[in-house]
């Protein structure tokens, strides 16, 4: 874990959020400022700064964060109607917290599939 790292911060329950699955592996809380209806970000409880930075040693996490997809797209109900996984990877993807995080985003008809500044 790294001191001055939020989401690490969140982990050790140093900061409040609004859980929705936890494991050995994994933490799943609601982001802050949703971007659709049903937001949620899902992270290793390893300090790992983005997919840039991931090793082999860290393959568990990877499995593990995808299970925990699969396990929370149950839990909110949108295992059928779809949903979309997101992962800034670096400054120009808008990357702004430094610690590994996938965005579950659902619960609309979803706009262009790849977004970029023209
Ligand atoms: P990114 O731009 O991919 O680094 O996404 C960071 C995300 O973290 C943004 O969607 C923020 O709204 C979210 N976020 C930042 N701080 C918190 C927090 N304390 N609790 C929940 N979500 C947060
Ligand atoms: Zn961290």
């Amino acid at each position: 874990m790294k001191d001055d790292c939020i989401f690490c911060k969140i982990i050790k329950g140093e900061i409040p959020s609004e859980k929705v699955y936890e494991d050995e592996y994994v933490l799943a809380f609601r982001d802050i400022n949703p971007a659709a209806p049903i937001h949620i970000l899902i992270i290793p409880k390893k300090h790992i700064d983005s997919l840039a930075c991931l090793e082999e040693e860290d393959k568990e996490y990877v499995w593990k964060i995808h299970e925990a997809m699969n396990i929370i797209a149950k839990q909110e109900i949108i295992a059928d109607s779809g949903y979309r996984i997101v992962v800034n990877c670096g400054k120009d993807a808008g990357q702004e917290v430094m610690h590994l995080h996938y965005h579950l985003l659902a619960g609309q008809k979803m706009g262009e599939k790849i977004i970029w500044n023209k």
